[in-house]
């Protein structure tokens, strides 16, 4: 082969691997402060929606003072210019966010610049920063603080007034099957209508404003483990402006994350949420009805 041709072909591969690249979701995940382990759950969601092919990923901090950097140690200095992302995951439970970066979120998602992901105990976070409340839907609040969203026997959707029933908790943590409310959304087409998810905490009695949440699993939180006895709302997307927003409250530690459903859930869902639409496929090893299903630890 003639150099000049090895030089063609060479430009042409870098040329196609840059448009590859270029064409990727760019997410950026926010931690720094958490009740959970974000120095574990942060590198391994990373990991999985890079993985995907799909997506490229920043992580951007907020420590507390003093504290140690996450085992990601290329980050974005905080507070990030979202600008420059299409997706912000939330795996951030901790103290407010500055103000800039609380208004320049808002505006972002109602001018249709981003879109939401929301993990587990992201949505403990700011009770008092009332269009976080809108943008997330339901979240970890005392039963004074909104309605909640449950499904009876019947399948129904029902909203509990503010007061009524149990506010926000989790028995012990457990393997449970996840129940597909609506099979035609693209986060949720082609799973099973009932799949087990590896142990973890089944949040139960969250409260918020509700709004116009697309409940799209739910999962029955047993009694015998210290749940309500009820279907509790467990995969949901919402708008807040143009801004589209998925949240799972799954994913309590990497046991639950581990789990082939979760991260199909988290990969398609922060796919459709920065784009409407779910290209990844759900894998053959998806969970069954009966059995979880789990990436070995590496
Ligand atoms: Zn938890």
């Amino acid at each position: 082969m003639s150099k000049l041709l090895g030089c063609a072909i060479m430009a042409l591969v870098l040329a196609v691997s840059a448009r590859a690249d270029s064409d990727k979701i760019r997410v950026i995940i926010l931690d720094g402060q958490n009740n959970h382990d974000w120095r574990s759950t942060t590198p391994w969601m990373k990991k999985v929606l890079e993985d995907s092919g799909r997506f490229s990923v920043a992580v951007s901090s907020n420590l507390k003072p003093g504290d140690k950097p996450g085992v990601i140690t290329e980050t974005v200095q905080f507070p990030p210019d979202l600008s420059k992302y299409d997706v912000v995951l939330s795996n951030y439970n901790g103290a407010d966010w500055p103000k800039d970066l609380q208004t320049a979120l808002a505006d972002w998602l109602n001018n249709g610049k981003g879109n939401l992901v929301i993990v587990h105990a992201a949505n403990n976070s700011f009770p008092g920063w009332k269009e976080y409340n809108q943008m997330i839907g339901l979240g970890w609040r005392d039963s004074k603080f909104g309605e909640r969203l449950m499904v009876d026997a019947s399948g129904k959707e029902q909203r509990v007034e503010k007061s009524k029933g149990p506010g926000a908790g989790h028995g012990a943590k457990h393997a449970f099957a996840v129940i597909v409310r609506d099979s035609e959304h693209p986060i949720t087409k082609g799973m099973p209508k009932e799949w087990m998810h590896a142990a973890d905490e089944l949040y139960h009695g969250l409260r918020g404003p509700i709004g116009e949440i697309h409940l799209l699993a739910t999962a029955y939180s047993d009694k015998s483990k210290g749940g309500t006895g009820d279907h509790e709302p467990m995969i949901w997307t919402l708008t807040y402006g143009k801004g589209r927003i998925f949240h799972t409250p799954m994913g309590h530690d990497l046991t639950g994350m581990h789990c082939v459903g979760f991260v199909t859930t988290l990969v398609r869902g922060t796919e459709w949420a920065a784009t409407g639409k779910v290209t990844l496929p759900i894998p053959e090893n998806f969970p069954k009805p009966d059995r979880v299903s789990v990436f070995e630890e590496k």
